[in-house]
């Protein structure tokens, strides 16, 4: 055993905890977080010296010097600001993934920002009917626009899309047969699988085909009395590609409407504009899915959408009426706050050719090559000065992805800057700073390099950017 230097501390000499609650250098804390907060933080303090006075850690005067004014008041600040951490906190996402499940998906528009505003601070008539001064029904607002934009007959909406997929397969095929493509039993982040949906809603999944070929006779030879209805799912984060044989959505349709049976569509992303128009990869819009035939579809209100999480179900009055009388509808609904962003993100969609300027998903999905790497030429020379001279930051081109398993082949050309490090460990070392930044910044290492995509820095947040980086001094 080491000497320790001095004599070790004993527990009984640990002061009470309303000795210290009445320690004069603790009285702004109590004013200023209220009593019952710093009474918590100096309860578990005194436990973390006690178990270090337990392990032979502390000696006398080490103890004393804790329990001293200037070293609590420090110890308990400092426990508060860990405390803050744990908000919810803002990000700079430059990973080149634009709807990043982790970072919370698609920004909202001002307009959205504002309607969550009003609904939280006033009552609204969320389920009411102003004009005939009676009960209303809290849907009919979005159902409504829905309607408008994708030419279904009628919709309904939930709390995100794995809601929306359990709901309808629970009120349409409970205890029955749904046909779905091998190809299509896909896993969307760990805890959505479709054959573990089908289960939890009470559906038989019947696999027909196989992974990398299905044909239409395969589902119409599946096809029996226990069937309720044809099911597509879109592949979302993988495809399959080489000898490939798929049944498209109008002769899927075709199939199903033959035996009197309706096709679901669980579209994933589900965007309501063609991308192509904004030079993206075509992805299938709810409109041409409703068009080839689908009976029901159903999508994400915070992947390509651009608006809050909600899952929207779109198609035929009859199956939405089913849907509506199921009690699971009332366990799942949407909240004001996510109807009113939803109601407000859905109305910019009348006007399609200002959405590029209005909706943060598109306007970030939209931008060019070339006015990113102008952004990285702008950032260049005021990064660089607050890096060490071990590393080499350079302007590069890059390939960003939309995410949420919209087109996982899809690579938007970008750009953006390029750490290297001459030192081992260097750019571990980096991307840990960063993202112990007051707003982290979240980059992407590969290749022995730590690659910042620009693609997702609006301009109006460069120069907040940039002053954090310039205290980086790494
Ligand atoms: C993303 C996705 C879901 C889940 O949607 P959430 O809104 O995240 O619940 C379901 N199905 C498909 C095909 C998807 O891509």
């Amino acid at each position: 055993m080491t000497a320790t230097p001095s004599t070790p501390a004993s527990v009984s000499a640990l002061p009470s905890l309303d000795r210290l609650l009445r320690l004069p250098a603790l009285a702004a804390l109590i004013e200023g977080h209220g009593h019952s907060r710093i009474t918590r933080l100096l309860r578990s303090h005194l436990q973390v010296l006690r178990d270090r006075i337990s392990a032979g850690q502390l000696s006398a005067a080490q103890l004393q010097e804790a329990v001293g004014g200037p070293a609590l008041v420090a110890a308990i600040e400092s426990a508060l600001a860990a405390d803050a951490r744990l908000d919810l906190q803002p990000m700079f996402n430059l990973t080149g993934t634009v709807l990043h499940t982790n970072l919370g998906r698609a920004l909202l528009p001002d307009a959205a920002v504002h309607a969550v505003s009003r609904a939280m601070t006033a009552p609204v008539d969320l389920e009411f009917d102003v004009i005939r001064g009676r009960r209303g029904d809290r849907d009919a607002r979005v159902q409504a626009l829905i309607c408008e934009l994708t030419g279904a007959e009628a919709a309904t909406v939930v709390n995100n899309n794995a809601a929306a997929v359990l709901l309808l397969l629970n009120s349409l095929a409970n205890r029955r047969d749904v046909v779905v493509s091998r190809g299509e039993l896909v896993e969307i982040g760990g805890a959505f699988r479709i054959p573990d949906v089908m289960r939890s809603a009470g559906a038989r999944l019947l696999e027909v085909g196989t992974t990398n070929r299905t044909h239409p006779a395969d589902f119409a030879n599946a096809i029996g009395t226990r069937t309720a209805l044809l099911m597509e799912v879109h592949a979302s984060n993988y495809a399959i590609t080489g000898f490939t044989a798929k049944v498209d959505t109008a002769a899927m349709a075709a199939i199903a409407h033959e035996h009197g049976l309706p096709l679901v569509v669980d579209l994933g992303s589900g965007s309501l504009c063609d991308l192509a128009t904004f030079g993206l990869p075509h992805e299938p819009t709810v409109q041409e899915t409703l068009a080839a035939g689908a009976d029901l579809v159903s999508f994400s209100g915070d992947k390509l959408l651009g608006g809050p999480q909600a899952g929207i179900i779109a198609g035929r009055a009859d199956l939405i009426a089913r849907i509506n009388r199921n009690p699971l509808k009332r366990a799942l609904r949407m909240d004001k706050m996510g109807l009113a962003a939803l109601e407000a993100v859905l109305a910019l969609y009348r006007e399609p050719e200002m959405l590029a300027q209005r909706l943060p998903t598109l306007r970030t999905l939209s931008r060019t090559q070339d006015d990113i790497d102008a952004q990285a030429q702008r950032l260049l020379q005021p990064m660089r000065a607050s890096l060490a001279t071990d590393y080499t930051l350079e302007p590069a081109s890059m390939h960003s992805q939309i995410g949420s398993g919209a087109q996982p082949q899809a690579q938007l050309a970008s750009a953006g800057l390029r750490i290297a490090s001459a030192r081992r460990g260097g750019l571990d070392r980096l991307a840990k700073r960063l993202r112990q930044l007051p707003r982290p910044v979240l980059g992407r290492i590969a290749d022995d390099a730590l690659w910042l995509d620009l693609r997702c820095l609006e301009p109006g947040d460069e120069a907040a950017f940039l002053a954090q980086w310039s205290a980086l001094q790494a």
